[in-house]
């Protein structure tokens, strides 16, 4: 536990030591009671060093292939996670309730598993990934091209918000070491206590090379002076702060990535179909009050404009006052509360001033800003607000309601006339996060998810069929994209692998094909091919990419197709019927089956005894270029073109090029084998 009256001095991780700063710290107070909970500073750190020293510290993360990066990240989730009491006992701090603590700890740490499991589900082994097909530029394959992505060489610096301390870091940290590149963590001052705390356990575990993750807690100084074309900068916070860093010199002048996420007036919009009796009115005033009260309403996604058609303006300002009313407000650790406080007194004033600003446009139909009713602590000390509803009852005419982000449990409620209408006043907050709508009419789904997707980076739609498995309007996700054009920062974060692709720089590589599949690691047609012993007789010890297969031939006869027909029921007439086959504009008469040409072909290329090939767990991108007829051969070349070893079990995956093809030379069908094989054989 933390000692309240010798307040801890929080320190900075930085080339590998525990410094503090040797300034005049500024206290942190916890924000329920106002009692010191630390001290921040980081005057005198040297941050040229600090991104220095991640830079060379990059070399031991490029080193690991990605399945031992998502296998890092794996150890040190479950490690984490192992620890949350601590976290949690010290997240009431933040104002936060202990369920504002799952989304911010347990949210954290199941991103980091979540990108751990995901990345060995859907990425090779490798250290650098392919993005695309290849290009083939020539026409006699001696010249092609692939994008590949690899790790950036700079260090990744995150400036994070006050509201998730743990998430805020992790959401940034799990693709950004997937992707090889190390990190400088700067958490907001306000609630960087419990950043510290976890950055702390993280390296106590060791299970990450040293450098890749470093801490400021306090201001950046002069680092971003130092940043580099390779360096990345991700931000959020305030739009005003946001577009200060982004016209930063350096970042300009470097071309240095930044990515952004800022003030974001997410909406939910009531369809027309959504009538009181109906579950989706209830569903949506539900959402409503989880989003205005989670947090106490401190999130990037929270609903801050209520769209409703006008029908309901009454229903709804009934419904959610009965439930808002009901919210009991006080310490987050109490039993009772059910929302906690904003971050300090100074966050609750800068809300009561935008609730000010948004009252220029709207009327308070709820809740009073001025006066705070708490069933436990002090309001005098403890930064408590109750929520507040607005009303705007010519939303199409009204700016502030649009524009102002109030960062508190606020919402403002707007009728729309016509569902167009809908969807234009979700636009006017021009570009946010998330929103979400609720109706059970396809028509209406369609008509506002289309109006709102350009200026949103996700759309939740809710009804009565996922009321149970709905993640919620105001969850971001680590599979999918977290981000928003215009107001909302124009960047994007999560969305599963895509991620990644933030802390990688794409580059088109061009070629000969025995070049490019040395860099790669994948063979592509034109590169180098090994006959010899069956492919399928190697285990991966043995095989490697370009390992060929070229079989014999195999005459298609009409006994074949009548058969295969009568056996699988597949008695399609383009089989069966000469004449009818005739009259279809791609066929000269009766043609094979495609699955009895895959089959066939499978029939060639298979080594049927026991060995290194365990399995074969499906196909890829398979495609009939030619109809086969009645006395054409074929014959299958089978290529090796992708070995990944996964970094745990005994086996791996290996992709084989399979193309079928005629005596005359014309290609068949083309597609991808995917099987796995034993790393050693015998086993
Ligand atoms: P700020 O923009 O002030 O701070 C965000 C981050 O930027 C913090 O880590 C802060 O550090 C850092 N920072 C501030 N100034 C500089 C600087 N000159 N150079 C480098 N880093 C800097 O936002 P707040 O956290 O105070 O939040 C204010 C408002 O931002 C909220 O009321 C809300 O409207 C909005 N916000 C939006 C979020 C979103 O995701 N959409 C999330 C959180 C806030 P330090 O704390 O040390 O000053």
């Amino acid at each position: 536990m933390l000692d309240v009256k010798q307040p801890p001095r929080l320190e900075s991780y930085i080339c590998g030591a525990w410094r503090a700063g040797s300034g005049s710290a500024k206290p942190l107070r916890d924000a329920a009671t106002g009692a010191v909970v630390a001290e921040i500073d980081s005057a005198g750190l040297d941050f040229a060093e600090a991104l220095a020293y991640g830079r060379a510290a990059g070399g031991a993360l490029r080193a690991m292939k990605l399945h031992e990066r998502a296998l890092m990240l794996k150890a040190l989730g479950l490690k984490l996670m192992e620890q949350k009491d601590a976290f949690h006992a010290l997240s009431l701090a933040t104002g936060a309730t202990p369920k504002d603590g799952q989304i911010d700890i347990e949210g954290g740490i199941g991103t980091l598993l979540n990108y751990a499991s995901k990345a060995r589900r859907e990425l090779p082994n490798t250290r650098v990934l392919t993005d695309g097909v290849v290009e083939p530029l020539s026409k006699d394959s001696s010249f092609s091209a692939q994008h590949i992505l690899s790790p950036m060489r700079g260090v990744a610096v995150h400036i994070n918000a006050f509201n998730f301390p743990i998430w805020g870091m992790l959401e940034k940290l799990a693709p950004n070491l997937l992707a090889g590149m190390p990190a400088i963590v700067k958490p907001a001052s306000q609630t960087a206590y419990l950043t510290e705390l976890m950055v702390r356990r993280i390296i106590e575990t060791g299970l990450l090379p040293e450098g890749s993750l470093q801490l400021v807690c306090g201001g950046v100084g002069d680092l971003l002076d130092h940043v580099t074309g390779q360096d990345v900068v991700t931000f959020t916070g305030s739009a005003r702060t946001g577009q200060m860093l982004r016209a930063h010199p350096a970042i300009i002048g470097n071309s240095t990535r930044f990515t952004m996420e800022a003030d974001s007036l997410n909406a939910c919009i009531l369809g027309p179909d959504a009538t009181p009796d109906s579950p989706e009115f209830d569903l949506f005033i539900r959402e409503v009050v989880r989003e205005v009260t989670a947090k106490a309403g401190q999130k990037c996604t929270a609903i801050r404009r209520v769209i409703i058609p006008r029908a309901q303006a009454d229903a709804v300002r009934a419904a959610l006052a009965a439930k808002l009313g009901a919210i009991p407000v006080g310490l987050p650790g109490d039993k009772t509360t059910r929302m906690g406080a904003l971050a300090s007194l100074d966050q609750r004033e800068d809300v009561r001033r935008a609730i000010a600003t948004l009252a220029s446009d709207a009327e308070i139909i709820f809740g009073n800003p001025d006066s705070v009713q708490v069933t436990t602590g002090d309001p005098e000390t403890g930064a408590f607000l109750n929520p507040v509803l607005l009303y705007a009852d010519q939303p199409m005419q009204a700016r502030a309601i649009h524009e102002v982000e109030a960062f508190g449990p606020v919402a403002t409620l707007m009728p729309y006339d016509d569902l167009g209408q809908a969807s234009e006043l979700a636009a006017m907050g021009k570009g946010s996060l998330v929103s979400s709508l609720f109706t059970n009419a396809p028509d209406v789904a369609e008509e506002v998810v289309l109006g709102l997707a350009p200026f949103h980076g996700r759309v939740m739609i809710g009804n009565r069929d996922s009321t149970k498995s709905s993640t919620g309007h105001g969850s971001p996700l680590p599979m999918l994209v977290h981000g928003g054009p215009g107001r909302a920062g124009g960047g994007e974060e999560l969305g599963g692998m895509r991620g990644l692709h933030h802390y990688m720089q794409r580059t088109a590589i061009q070629g000969a094909p025995r070049l490019l599949a040395a860099v790669t690691g994948r063979w592509l047609d034109g590169a180098e091919v090994r006959a010899g012993k069956h492919p399928f007789r190697k285990s991966l010890a043995e095989l490697r990419i370009g390992d060929q297969l070229v079989t014999e031939q195999r005459e298609i006869t009409l006994a074949d197709i009548a058969h295969f027909a009568d056996f699988t029921g597949d008695t399609f007439y383009a089989h069966m019927d000469e004449d009818a086959a005739r009259a279809n504009p791609f066929f000269e008469g009766r043609v094979a089956h495609g699955y009895l040409i895959v089959s066939f072909a499978a029939g060639l290329f298979v080594q049927p005894d026991p060995g290194p090939v365990l399995a074969n767990y499906g196909i890829d991108n398979l495609r009939f270029l030619t109809p086969v007829y009645p006395g054409d051969k074929l014959g299958v070349q089978l290529t090796c073109k992708d070995i990944n070893p996964r970094a745990e079990g005994d086996y791996g995956e290996v992709r084989w090029d399979c193309q079928i093809s005629k005596d005359t030379g014309e290609l068949v069908a083309l597609y991808d084998v995917l099987t796995m094989v034993a790393k050693t054989w015998p086993a």
